[in-house]
């Protein structure tokens, strides 16, 4: 017997729930539900200047008029700071990881260099291979110690094969000086902690997937399988902005649209079956899978919308 399917919605809590986030919390919720599976909802809080309450609560009253219930309560990625930490101090333990000395001058003065001499400017700590023994004792940020080797290839279920060279990426910083993880890990270690096996989400984080996917490997922990969602644009073809119409799911509830109606049509924005236009909650749920799921980006048309 395969695995139960655990999805998850992932919404950073700096404004409302805009229909981008929607669709991405609907495809979770569908992926999950079709398929007696979880979907979990996680707040990512890490950002204390930019989150706020105001934006939780939207996010929830927004999810909760379009009818996309979650399992269990949401998590606060910020409570689980002490736990990212410690996976950490776990990598540098195994040798994945490297305490690096490095000043922000020393950095920048790398850079420059670099720049001047035509090399790549991914910043290389001289502190990766040091012998612990001659280690100040002094602030440090942990870096993981990523291979320098061969391709990360991620098997994207939308995008398809999408290979990294591994001497295209640098040693992250894991934890910062004052000990705080970075929003990199604290993803990894949350979907990992809540067991989630399918990732689907705006395209604009296929690029992390590739340094999250250091942090699998460094733990040996598995892979989920990740699908990377094209964004949606406005009928101008540009990224959506306000100056096409609405964003905030709450101004469709407050001009009266039907969450039904809204769930139909955010379906169908970068998903089809077939030549099926309306289907019913069961279908939807029936037949959505991520082959469904267009290369391209979504036009949001708001006159198709309010017809
Ligand atoms: N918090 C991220 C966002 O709101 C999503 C991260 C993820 O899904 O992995 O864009």
């Amino acid at each position: 017997m395969s695995a139960q399917v655990v999805t998850r919605f992932a919404p950073s809590p700096t404004g409302f729930l805009h229909i981008g986030g929607a669709r991405t919390a609907l495809f979770n919720w569908l992926f999950a539900r079709g398929r007696g599976g979880r979907f979990l909802l996680r707040i990512e809080d890490t950002d204390r200047a930019r989150s706020t309450p105001e934006a939780t609560q939207a996010i929830l009253d927004g999810l909760a008029w379009l009818g996309l219930d979650h399992d269990g309560d949401p998590v606060s990625q910020f409570q689980g700071a002490a736990r990212h930490a410690e996976v950490a101090l776990e990598m540098l333990a195994k040798g994945h990881a490297y305490k690096c000395f490095a000043s922000q001058d020393e950095i920048t003065a790398f850079r420059e260099e670099a720049r001047a001499a035509g090399r790549s400017t991914l910043y290389r700590s001289p502190w990766r291979d040091a012998d612990p023994a001659t280690h100040p004792d002094a602030p440090h940020v942990i870096r993981l110690k990523a291979p320098r080797e061969g391709e990360t290839v991620i098997e994207d279920q939308v995008q398809g094969r999408v290979t990294i060279r591994n001497d295209q990426l640098d040693d992250m910083v894991l934890l910062r000086s004052d000990g705080t993880p970075v929003y990199m890990l604290a993803v990894v270690v949350d979907d990992h902690d809540m067991g989630v096996t399918h990732v689907i989400r705006g395209d604009d984080h296929l690029n992390n997937a590739a340094r999250q996917m250091q942090i699998y490997h460094a733990m040996t922990w598995d892979v989920p399988v990740w699908a990377h969602i094209p964004l949606i644009h406005g009928p101008d073809g540009k990224k959506l902005s306000k100056r096409h119409g609405a964003l905030g799911v709450e101004e469709y509830r407050d001009m009266g649209y039907p969450a039904a109606g809204m769930r139909n049509y955010l379906a169908r924005l970068g998903w089809s079956h077939g030549d099926d236009e309306f289907f019913t909650d069961a279908q939807a749920r029936d037949w959505f899978g991520l082959e469904g799921i267009g290369k391209s980006p979504a036009r949001l048309d708001f006159k198709k919308l309010e017809n």
